[in-house]
């Protein structure tokens, strides 16, 4: 659906963007030193908002893993009140490690809000995670030292990074697995953990400085921030069923339409006797179909679920003409397409041998009505006279498109 894939790149940009500023400001030390003290303060700010708005949103994967930089910028702030003396080489030891190990297994564990049992547990892990770090980095010995500085591999990965080897694979398998699971699995989510275990790695793995941690902290904030904001705006004006805008964002769109555009209503025929004759489920996933098939929709057409099986497509400043051909074009391919209806009762387990029966293939159509823009009309009135176009298209014979 090109709508929500260009919302969807957005963020990925947006996340992209906000750690290569990062970078390039940080080796660049276009922030002079003694200005880092301020933004700590704005770091802790944005950490605190960020914390805050997912425990209003309900997100317990979120929740946790801002705890994680908002932990070590503690520890990094009072040095002396919670570790008699924080030992730098204990910091970047234990804060990538934990970090990565943290992140790893709280994100194996699926979002079931804040207050479920889910989100209670996975509370429990990132605060026992916590503890664990706490407790490491007050009584790091030299033997600790030792051991996460043992070298693994043939060759040292020193050239690469600035942590120890040990360190650089443990955070390199979590921001793997991480990358793996929301890329094959979670191709919906914005993919928030993963660009802000990015940005905390970047400062625990390459930068090594206490004020890159904190502008990377900061960063790490900010797409939380971000990714509540775009979950919110996709609970708000997304169809979650079809994934394409819905009723809420065209009432939106039509505030900003302009005056000159076209509207066309589009209704799949016969849409009841297909649910009684296929069940729900497969009028579902038609359904979604359909609202993929008008997403391609030429000459700038925008889709939305109006409700039910209605969709509508809205093009602003085009010419009647070509809009007759783009919708034309989309209807006939609806029907030339056809939906290949999967067998509802497929067994469990793949028999030896596999029957080949012929695929079922069943037609469906839609019919459209459309109406342009009139001075002094709202869109809402010209959605009624396309309203009144489809209705002349049903009474026509369906799979036909009227135009007044
Ligand atoms: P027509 O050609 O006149 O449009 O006939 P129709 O059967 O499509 O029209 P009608 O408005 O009588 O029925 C619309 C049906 O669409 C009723 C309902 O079962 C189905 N429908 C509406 N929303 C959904 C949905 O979200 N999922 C499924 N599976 N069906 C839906
Ligand atoms: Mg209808
Ligand atoms: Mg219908």
């Amino acid at each position: 659906m090109p709508f929500l894939k260009d919302k969807f790149y957005s963020f990925q940009m947006l996340c992209f963007g906000l750690i290569l500023i990062g970078w390039i400001t940080f080796i660049t030390q276009l922030i002079p030193t003694y200005a880092y003290y301020f933004l700590w303060q704005s770091t802790f700010v944005f950490l605190l908002l960020a914390i805050a708005l997912s425990i209003y949103f309900n997100k317990s994967k979120l929740f946790v893993l801002l705890l994680f930089p908002f932990f070590f910028n503690l520890a990094l702030a009072f040095p002396t009140t919670f570790f008699v003396k924080l030992s730098v080489t204990a910091f970047w030891h234990i804060a990538p490690l934990c970090t990565a190990l943290g992140f790893l297994f709280i994100y194996a564990l699926q979002e079931r809000g804040l207050f479920s049992s889910f989100g209670l547990l996975r509370s429990g892990l990132g605060i026992a995670f916590l503890l664990v770090a706490y407790f490491s980095l007050k009584n790091f010995s030299p033997e600790m030292q030792k051991a996460l500085s043992t070298s693994l591999l043939p060759t040292s990965l020193s050239h690469l990074t600035k942590a120890s080897d040990f360190v650089t694979i443990i955070a390199m398998v979590a921001l793997l697995f991480i990358f793996l699971i929301s890329l094959l699995f979670e191709t919906k989510s914005q993919k928030a953990p993963f660009w802000m275990l990015v940005a905390q790695l970047i400062s625990f793995l390459f930068l090594h400085d206490k004020n890159s941690f904190i502008l990377f902290s900061l960063i790490t904030s900010l797409i939380a921030i971000a990714a509540l904001a775009h979950d919110a705006y996709r609970m708000a004006y997304i169809d979650t069923l079809t994934g394409v805008p819905g009723r809420r964002a065209l009432e939106e769109t039509f505030l900003r339409l302009g005056s000159h555009y076209v509207l066309a209503m589009v209704d799949i025929d016969f849409f009841k006797k297909f649910n009684d004759k296929f069940g729900h489920d497969i009028g579902d996933d038609v359904l979604k179909l359909i609202a993929k098939e008008l997403s391609y929709i030429k000459n700038g057409g925008k889709v939305f679920r109006y409700g039910g099986e209605e969709f509508t497509i809205v093009f602003r400043g085009k010419k009647k003409e070509d809009c007759i051909l783009a919708l034309e074009a989309i209807r006939e391919s609806i029907f030339k397409r056809g939906f290949v209806i999967r067998d509802k009762e497929r067994p469990n387990k793949t028999p030896k041998k596999v029957e080949k029966k012929p695929a079922k293939k069943e037609r469906l159509s839609v019919s459209i009505g459309m109406a342009c823009s009139i001075k002094g009309k709202s869109p809402e009135e010209i959605i009624k006279v396309a309203d009144t176009a489809l209705y002349k298209a049903k009474e026509s014979g369906r799979n036909c498109l009227i135009a007044l």
